[in-house]
């Protein structure tokens, strides 16, 4: 399988190891494959029976046809050992908990998969991802490709902008994780990283990629729990295509799960759920793109006012009324989302992130017959928990052990010689 960018219109074919290690594409287009295949969903069903990491070892097969069976097994077997569970609220609806990960949040499972995969394309001895994060991504990162050999991180975040949970979830690591705590702001770690890609001498000294969240390593395996999803939620209910619910910002992980569907995953439709960052929900409506900036809300992994996958979303519909027949929009407010948190507690005694809570309002709102995709555990976000409750959520034992541990960092200024210096001497 080979990919090619959202934007070339004559369709130039990428092998996966460059487009993986390019990122984005050229042309500032988004990597796609270059065919949808079809999987057989009686060996779906079959191996979601064995293990998560077998299903997800066949469908990665199915995709990636040019990465050896023994390679794939590998990476998904170290990718893939923590629970995904799906809580039923009422007789036909629940939440999808993809938080069950290292980190807390669903993105272990597109970054645990890149960290893996990364490690086994890269055929040099020395590989160094360098990222800046204002908190979550960066977590993620760190955590799927920690002791991937040849393979070094480097994380940016600023001085005092990121939670102490996000903060430990970084530097608490050690081995090949180098944490950079930058005296500035998250766009003064992005201006870094960006200088440092743009550096002809450093480049050409250091081989340096990014694991930017629409890096397709990332994006694809986001589709292998949708398929597993269906396995759960089928067997218990017998229904034969549900209602998805996803919480959505940058839209990578809603269009995985319309990836999945193209390949074979029965699917009744789909609900883009968002916050006041509400650009697609509107889009549905009226028909028009109007990206615009964020504005902060309770559930700010999704504050998202121009979504980089928008891109994939058109290139597997290719218009806004296809969209329209398999997709519905809807957004809520930050009073709404609060509220929601209190009545789950009230009614289900069951503490739910304030994303995950868009996804309940918007399950409620269609009345659906299926499920919303639970993306981090609340305890991540307590003070938003605090606020809505009056109390903060349960912290899970693996979670209090990492605030615990002694944080290791470097100190920079927000200066580019110094970032140079740095990376030269690693
Ligand atoms: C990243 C994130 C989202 C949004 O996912 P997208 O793929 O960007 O749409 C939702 N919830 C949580 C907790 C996240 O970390």
């Amino acid at each position: 399988m080979r990919f090619y960018s959202t934007r070339d219109a004559s369709r130039k074919l990428y092998p996966l190891a460059e487009a993986a290690f390019l990122g984005l594409a050229p042309d500032g287009g988004l990597f796609v494959p270059e065919r949808i295949p079809q999987v057989d969903m009686a060996a779906v069903r079959r191996l979601a029976g064995v293990s998560y990491a077998d299903m997800a070892g066949y469908l990665a097969g199915v995709i990636f046809d040019d990465v050896p069976e023994s390679v794939i097994s590998d990476v998904v077997s170290r990718a893939y050992n923590f629970d995904i569970g799906l809580h039923f609220f009422d007789s036909k609806k629940g939440a999808l908990e993809l938080f069950h990960g290292p980190t807390f949040a669903f993105k272990d499972f597109g970054a645990r998969f890149m960290g893996q995969m990364t490690g086994r394309l890269n055929t040099t001895d020395s590989l160094t991802i360098l990222t800046a994060t204002s908190g979550d991504t960066g977590s993620a990162v760190a955590a799927g490709f920690y002791n991937v050999p040849g393979v070094d991180v480097v994380v940016l975040y600023p001085d005092g902008k990121v939670s102490p949970l996000q903060e430990a979830q970084m530097t608490t690591l050690g081995g090949n994780i180098h944490p950079l705590r930058v005296r500035g702001n998250f766009d003064d770690c992005q201006r870094l990283v960006k200088a440092m890609f743009n550096d002809p001498d450093l480049r050409s000294r250091k081989r340096i990629t990014s694991a930017n969240s629409i890096n397709l390593l990332r994006w694809i395996p986001q589709s292998f729990y949708y398929f597993y999803a269906h396995c759960l939620w089928s067997a218990v209910t017998g229904g034969e295509a549900a209602e998805i619910v996803v919480p959505s910002g940058n839209y990578g992980n809603i269009t995985a799960g319309m990836l999945a569907a193209r390949m074979g995953m029965p699917v009744k439709r789909f609900v883009a759920a968002s916050n006041a960052n509400d650009v697609v929900p509107e889009f549905l409506v009226t028909g028009d793109y109007k990206p615009r900036a964020s504005v902060r809300t309770v559930a700010n992994a999704m504050d998202v006012g121009a979504p980089s996958n928008f891109e994939r979303m058109m290139w597997l519909y290719g218009d806004v009324d296809n969209l329209r027949r398999q997709v519905a929009g809807f957004s809520a407010t930050d009073a709404e989302i609060l509220d929601a948190i209190r009545e789950i507690e009230d009614k289900y005694g069951y503490t739910s992130d304030p994303h995950s809570a868009v996804g309940y309002l918007a399950a409620k709102h269609y009345d659906i017959e299926g499920y919303w995709l639970s993306t981090a555990s609340p305890a991540k976000f307590g003070e938003v928990i605090e606020k809505a409750v009056g109390h903060w959520p349960d912290i899970p034992a693996a979670l209090q052990q990492r605030l615990d541990c002694k944080r290791v960092y470097t100190m920079m200024d927000a200066s580019e010689s110094d970032l140079k210096d740095y990376l030269l001497g690693l």
